[in-house]
């Protein structure tokens, strides 16, 4: 009896798994915001881009954009955010949504569109960026590593609202003017809910492919337009998407409203742009003086470290915690958090019962980031014990995804006893840089002065 209910239930299962492997569910990834805070995020940040890029007035050519975005934008799968689109006197190739609704198309994407279907597929990409809140799951990635210090309320209050929390634990939004890059498999995500969207509304999604891929053909394999500056090629667009439509339902493709070609000659004839987005889109935060041998030195909540002339500070200053990384190893593409993918994280851990037991508090440790980075190893780790500058240090290796080459991240944790409680180090970067910032590591590691 058992068995023939099982064969049944398996049957059941193996006819829906069927069914659904047909159409891959898109889902987004982790995410410690809610949508609402998404929105409060793209607002406050649009509020900020909008000083540094020049935005169109409203006219023919915004009204055009807008009104392609609201056809994907209405789309079942698109959500309930609040969408706006608007349109940047800027010729350079690129795109970029804000978190919780905001869409900024460069008119360099229309200079460079062949028809109406490949700026379509530009807009539903992005769109889909802001649907599967690619944004906000890379800031709460990239927030995993500091959590334990968030958690043991090292920090108190944060002021300034949700930028300002951010800010506090360096990975701020604004108040670094650092911007973040995509993943591949986010890409991936966002071209094929952007196809499906595209696809419902008329326009063949295999365009919006053939875009990004002549784009990419056109940079010649160098690092390109902007666009892929923050929307890294995934590769295999033209094959993954067009395998992808022969799953939809969608066959007519004639969606066109014959009105791309007259937007194209209005975004020529548009004056030169006053303002250019620079790269970064803002200044890099206000650093401490150099030593004489070239370093800063920053002062942190009972810490002092010195670190790379050429590398940022990233934190606020007395504060428990701070980033110090190159201006490479933290991303600074368009729309909003960075990764950081090269440097090294200070910070102090206090667990709940504030009794110091050094073993014990290190593989605590260790486990919440474990448990916090998908893509870590989760392999019970070595602990080292080595002595640094009289002190006794845990050493322990992790490893996990690098943001920066997809190739694999070495992040090397050391701790150590301080005022009864333990402060720690996570020394990240791509193991196939290892080597040539060993030597920055070890002068950072061997200039910790705790007070
Ligand atoms: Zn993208």
């Amino acid at each position: 009896m058992i068995t023939r209910l099982l064969t049944v239930t398996l049957l059941c299962g193996a006819i829906l798994w069927g069914q659904a492997a047909k159409l891959k569910e898109i889902k987004p990834g982790m995410n410690f915001f809610k949508p609402d805070q998404d929105i409060q995020m793209g607002r406050e940040y649009s509020q900020q881009i909008e000083k540094e890029v020049e935005v169109l007035p409203t006219g023919p050519l915004t009204e055009y954009i807008a009104s392609l975005g609201q056809k994907i934008a209405s789309q079942p799968q698109a959500g309930k955010f609040p969408f706006t689109f608007k349109v940047v006197n800027d010729p350079t190739i690129n795109a970029f949504a804000l978190p919780g609704g905001p869409v900024y198309i460069n008119t360099g994407i229309l200079l460079n569109a062949d028809n109406e279907g490949q700026l379509m597929g530009v807009i539903a990409h992005e769109v889909s960026h802001i649907t599967l809140r690619h944004s906000t799951n890379q800031v709460s990635r990239s927030m995993m590593i500091q959590i334990p210090a968030m958690l043991a309320g090292a920090y108190g209050q944060s002021k300034g609202g949700l930028s300002g929390m951010l800010a506090q634990l360096g990975v701020g939004l604004g108040a670094n003017g650092l911007l973040m890059k995509f993943s591949r498999g986010a890409e991936q995500q966002a071209d094929l809910l952007g196809a499906r969207m595209m696809a419902q509304v008329g326009y063949n999604p295999i365009e919006m492919a053939r875009f990004f891929e002549t784009l990419e053909a056109q940079s010649g394999g160098k690092s390109g337009p902007s666009f892929f500056s923050s929307h890294p090629n995934p590769g295999n667009r033209s094959k993954y998407v067009s395998e992808e439509v022969t799953l939809l339902p969608q066959r007519d493709f004639s969606a066109d409203t014959g009105k791309f070609q007259r937007m194209k000659q209005l975004a020529k004839a548009l004056p030169e742009p006053k303002k250019k987005m620079g790269q970064g889109g803002g200044q890099p935060p206000a650093q401490p003086p150099q030593n004489p041998d070239g370093s800063r030195t920053w002062k942190g909540d009972g810490f002092k470290i010195n670190y790379p002339g050429a590398w940022l500070g990233l934190g606020e200053p007395n504060a428990p915690t701070v980033t110090l990384a190159p201006r490479e190893g933290v991303r600074q593409e368009n729309n909003s958090a960075p990764q950081i993918g090269l440097g090294v994280i200070v910070a102090r851990y206090e667990d709940d019962d504030s009794r110091f037991n050094h073993r014990e508090d290190t593989l605590r440790l260790v486990q919440q980031i474990q448990q916090q980075n998908a893509s870590m190893s989760r392999t019970q780790p070595q602990l080292d014990q080595h002595q640094l500058n009289g002190r006794n240090v845990f050493v322990v290796r992790l490893t996990s995804k690098s943001p920066l080459d997809g190739g694999n991240e070495v992040d090397t944790l050391v701790t150590m006893e301080h005022r009864g409680g333990m402060m720690y180090l996570v020394f990240i970067a791509p193991e196939r840089q290892m080597q040539s910032v060993q030597r920055d590591f070890d002068n950072i590691l061997n200039s910790l002065v705790l007070q």
